[in-house]
């Protein structure tokens, strides 16, 4: 009796995390996001298509904020998709024009790149500035958004703590619906 009692409650309990388990295993997120994304990050794609010879490192800033965040996660686009995020290069000095949160286009600037600004910080700068950061210079190179204030020998491509809880934020219940964003009222943000 005792036996066959504690065999119900192994069976129970086993069927109690079957859907446990399935439930975390499969992404509740809408077609289309990829799974093992957290239930709670917004996905958003990015088209480094125009990027030229910054690709990599565009690709390095993209993975170093989803390392460094849950709430959203920067991803290739799917050829013949329209990306959340546009980025290209040019020969201006580097710059973003965030339309919405998560949303807008970034310009990889060479005139920066050439004056010995690192690549992946510039990117992930950047993309910082889609992800409703704004400038904040002067700053130390511990900070991410203090961008070319750091100096050219700075080369830290990472959000700070703060910086990271500020992204955060902006994405916190913010999974597949758009929502205002501070720095599209801001305009282009150059640096
Ligand atoms: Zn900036």
């Amino acid at each position: 009796m005792h036996v066959r009692t504690l065999a119900g409650h192994l069976a129970a309990a086993a069927l109690m995390s079957l859907p446990l388990l399935s439930g975390e295993a499969v992404a509740v997120d809408p077609p289309g996001d990829t799974a093992g994304t957290p239930a709670a990050a917004r996905v958003l794609t990015y088209d480094a298509g125009g990027s030229a010879e910054f690709r990599s490192a565009v690709d390095r800033g993209a993975e170093i904020w989803n390392e460094s965040v849950e709430g959203a996660q920067l991803r290739p686009v799917q050829a013949g998709q329209r990306a959340d995020i546009r980025v290209v290069a040019d020969d201006g000095w580097p710059r973003a024009l965030p339309t919405s949160l998560g949303k807008g286009t970034v310009w990889i600037g060479r005139q920066a790149v050439n004056e010995g600004y690192d690549t992946v910080r510039i990117s992930s700068h950047e993309l910082g500035h889609i992800l409703g950061l704004p400038d904040r210079k002067p700053g130390p190179c511990s900070s991410l958004m203090s961008g070319s204030s750091a100096g050219v020998p700075c080369t830290n491509p990472y959000p700070n703590a703060a910086e990271k809880a500020e992204v955060e934020d902006n994405f916190a219940g913010a999974a597949g619906s758009p929502s205002p964003v501070a720095g599209a009222a801001r305009g282009l943000l150059v640096d």
